[in-house]
């Protein structure tokens, strides 16, 4: 169903999370929009401009791992500038309260950690792109030391200790999805009673099952998003509106 007008909306909102005992939200790049972070859809956005790189490309090419490095080095200013906005603020709220148990996120930008959300609360289903991972042996590099590298020689870095190549830890297309999270995602969704989509346009898949599976399952689906999504009808609540106006009374400092 969907809301009417706003006022309404919250206060439905409100007695759906006030019945739940177990809440799980689901993020997409909205909600990290009014931290100046560009969602995939908007015109011009940082992810729009180019190709995106596919993994194998990725791994075959030292051509494509310097282009790849280059771009996350231009966004760098726009990412940690980006401050936890209202809808990160109002879940922190919920998951302090003990309302939520984990959330479950496509973003990577590592705002739900940087709201106060424990880090093993927070499922990436996407990985994090504020640090960066060996391919091979999955050593952790921090971002500073990569563009020191990168400035010294002229080129993306190799592991220091296996000689793979560094990337960013998020998932690319063609990489497989991260089994322990894809399987923490599946049982967060189906042991839920209210699973909240927020920011997600929900066409990337295998990420946009889990709101089907957390309803199957018996949950309450609510969907927060500016424009329709394929899964409305699904929902027993869609609010189309600004995620920061229709979270800003959920949050409690
Ligand atoms: P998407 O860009 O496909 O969809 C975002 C949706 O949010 C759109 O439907 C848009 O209309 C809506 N939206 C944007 N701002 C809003 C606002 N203030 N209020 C209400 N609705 C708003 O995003 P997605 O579904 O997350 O898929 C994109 C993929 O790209 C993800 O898998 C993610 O990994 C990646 N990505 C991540 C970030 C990030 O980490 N912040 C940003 C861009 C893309």
């Amino acid at each position: 169903m969907i809301a009417s007008d706003l006022s309404h909306a919250i206060a439905q909102l409100g007695d759906m999370i006030a019945d739940a005992s177990a809440i799980v939200p689901f993020t997409g790049a909205g909600i990290s929009t009014e931290c100046g972070i560009p969602d995939f859809r908007s015109p011009g956005g940082l992810w729009t401009r180019n190709r995106p790189i596919p993994f194998d490309e990725f791994v075959a090419s030292q051509e494509a791992r310097d282009e790849a490095w280059r771009r996350r080095f231009a966004m760098e200013e726009t990412l940690s500038a980006a401050r936890p906005g209202r809808g990160h603020r109002a879940l922190a709220s919920l998951y302090r309260a003990g309302k939520i148990p984990a959330v479950i996120t496509q973003n990577i930008d590592n705002l739900h950690q940087a709201s106060g959300i424990a880090a093993d609360a927070v499922v990436e289903l996407h990985g994090n792109t504020t640090y960066a991972r060996c391919i091979g042996c999955g050593l952790r590099v921090e971002l500073p030391r990569v563009r020191q590298l990168m400035q010294a020689s002229g080129h993306a870095p190799d592991c220091s200790a296996c000689g793979e190549p560094v990337k960013t830890a998020t998932i690319s297309f063609g990489q497989s999805m991260p089994e322990n999270e894809m399987r923490r995602a599946a049982d967060l969704a189906r042991s839920c009673d209210l699973f909240l989509v927020i920011g997600s346009s929900l066409v990337v898949w295998p990420a946009a099952g889990f709101p089907v599976m957390a309803k199957q399952a018996g949950a309450r689906l609510v969907i927060i998003n500016n424009e329709p999504t394929e899964q409305d009808d699904l929902a027993d609540l869609v609010i189309r509106h600004d995620i920061g106006e229709s979270l800003s009374p959920f949050v409690h400092n």
